[in-house]
């Protein structure tokens, strides 16, 4: 299948998902029929409905955009906008370290959809004020902008996450108790219940005018929003579990060990093929100690294997990040997304950590935990 557009609006990657077009669609469908029904020409209706839904792409878009900004503004960094069949997502590279940053760049989606609205509401009184009637019709269509725009702003200012107002919200109750992780369990829970009205709300839709269509399409979006704040929640949870534990408790697997002075050839060739790309070795040789990724050996070109010597690609240990024993395990994982290996100092010697070895000790300890729970049960 075709790849869905994607571009870049100065230093944003945006990408339009093929439902964030048919979304643009279903609304010019609806804009369609309506200019239809009041009479005007096949030709001028078809070319207000698709303006009309391209504009609403856009508009969207714009308020996007203005999370994006306001996130660069506050040097949070930003991986891309996305547009899809529910509107448009924001993905930031990192979370806000301080309560006021998360609710500037969360407010400012919503400010810029108002803003819109204003500008197109103004537009529309001029234009009833000339009552100049060839801009009639396609002020009919600025004014549903209009609406749709303030529709959209108030409808993320419902305070629960995911929405813009439960983003707000958990900013609030950042403040106010100064625990993030309580916070954003708190704007999850308000989030569920929201979908959980959302949901109720859907229902009393059945029988009117627009009917199933109009039922269905609130229930998805009460479904998409009620998975999406528990799975917050979830996380949050674990984030906190994992916050209350220290780097000490935890059972770092072994490091293999392998000789600094050995060629890349040499080493790949008693390395097994299905040895895990994050596999960290230990050099061997005396003096500094060095870590080498298996990744790292095997992205050398074959032609070099036998000329590279493995020291030459190892970093020391000392350069390496150490996280200190008594640090929450939360620390642990911060540093190992900022980079590729931490160290760790045990009695046994120096360990190395990777976030996929992190990932492998705590899914390792599950069903050790669990075997010991059906032992404890009388
Ligand atoms: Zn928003």
């Amino acid at each position: 299948m075709a790849r869905p557009p994607a571009f870049s609006l100065g230093p944003i990657p945006v990408r339009i998902e093929w439902s964030g077009l048919l979304l643009s669609a279903l609304l010019a469908g609806v804009l369609f029929m309506r200019a239809d029904a009041s009479g005007e020409s096949t030709t001028s209706a078809v070319l207000l409905a698709v303006a009309g839904g391209l504009s609403f792409l856009a508009s969207i878009l714009f308020h996007e955009l203005g999370h994006a900004f306001e996130a660069r503004h506050r040097d949070l960094p930003v991986d891309g906008v996305r547009l899809f069949l529910l509107g448009g997502v924001t993905q930031m590279g990192r979370q806000a370290t301080r309560p006021r940053d998360e609710f500037a760049v969360a407010a400012a989606g919503p400010f810029i959809s108002l803003l819109i609205a204003a500008v197109l509401g103004t537009f529309v009184t001029v234009v009833d004020n000339t009552g100049l009637s060839v801009l009639d019709s396609a002020a009919g269509i600025v004014g549903i902008l209009a609406w749709l725009n303030i529709s959209l702003a108030l409808f993320n200012l419902i305070p629960g996450s995911p929405l813009d107002g439960g983003r707000m919200l958990r900013a609030g109750l950042w403040k106010l108790t100064g625990d993030r992780e309580r916070a954003v369990r708190g704007a999850a829970l308000s989030g569920m219940l929201v979908a959980l009205a959302l949901a109720a709300f859907a229902f009393t839709r059945f029988d009117t005018a627009g009917g199933p269509f109009e039922a269905s399409w609130f229930l998805f979006l009460a479904w998409f929003m009620g998975s999406a704040a528990a799975s917050e929640h979830r996380h949050s949870r674990a984030w906190s579990r994992l916050g209350a534990r220290t780097v000490d408790g935890l059972t770092p697997p072994p490091a293999v060990a392998i000789d600094a002075a050995h060629t890349v050839a040499h080493s790949l060739s008693w390395i097994a093929a299905d040895v895990d790309d994050e596999q960290p070795m230990m050099t061997t040789q005396p003096g500094t100690r060095g870590v080498v990724l298996v990744q790292t050996l095997r992205e050398v070109p074959v032609p070099d294997r036998d000329r590279r010597l493995v020291g030459e690609l190892a970093t020391p240990i000392t350069d390496l990040a150490e996280v200190a024993p008594e640090a929450p395990v939360t620390d642990l994982v911060t540093l190992l997304r900022d980079r590729t290996l931490a160290t760790q100092t045990t009695p046994a010697g120096v360990e190395v950590w990777t976030l996929r070895r992190l990932q492998d000790a705590l899914d390792a300890e599950r069903p050790e935990r669990r075997r010991r729970l059906r032992r404890a049960r009388p």
